[in-house]
């Protein structure tokens, strides 16, 4: 974004529309290896919040994204009064650091949904491993491309040992 554009503050602001909606705006941000769970866990997480009567957004994308801009429009979502739950490999710490950066002080939790690297290969729902092993796509997290796990996410989730219900 330009250094020019200046938002206009408005009197409808984040903590009216939390109110409004009578939740507490957050972004989920879940990361880990391809075929770890996040967007089956995301979406489980999605289908109960709203349930429960939460006003919820998902950001899912099967392949490498912009994690900046995904952020930012994760922290649109939140400013929204909204709960925005965001599944990305999002492989680097500083990445992530990024967007934690750019939320209100504790409105970021960061879910590791660790399954290891043998348990993703096995599941490979899309057999994106198998080409990636066979040089297929090239610079696939795990294979040829490191995946940076968290060292103090808010959540882990032992993703290749429970179900999804529990996780
Ligand atoms: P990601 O979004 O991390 O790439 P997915 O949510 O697409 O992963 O899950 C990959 C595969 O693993 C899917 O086939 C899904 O059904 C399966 N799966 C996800 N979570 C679990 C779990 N806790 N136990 C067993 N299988 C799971």
């Amino acid at each position: 974004m330009s250094d020019n554009v200046v938002w206009h503050s408005h009197p409808v602001d984040q903590p009216t529309r939390a109110e409004q909606k009578n939740q507490r705006p957050l972004v989920i941000w879940f990361t880990g290896l391809s075929a770890s769970g996040k967007s089956t866990i995301a979406g489980a997480l999605e289908q109960i919040l709203t349930h429960q009567g939460y006003h919820t957004y998902l950001l899912d994308a099967d392949r490498e994204e912009n994690i900046r801009r995904v952020g930012e429009v994760a922290k649109l979502m939140a400013d929204a009064g909204l709960i925005s739950l965001a599944a990305f490999i999002s492989p680097f710490c500083a990445d992530r650091q990024i967007v934690r950066e750019i939320m209100p002080d504790g409105q970021f939790v960061e879910v590791f949904v660790d399954a290891s690297l043998d348990v993703c290969k096995e599941r490979d729902p899309k057999g994106l491993y198998a080409k990636a092993e066979r040089g297929e796509i090239k610079q696939f997290t795990g294979i040829d491309s490191p995946y940076e796990a968290p060292e103090q996410p808010e959540l882990r989730i032992p993703a290749g040992e429970v179900s999804v219900a529990e996780a």
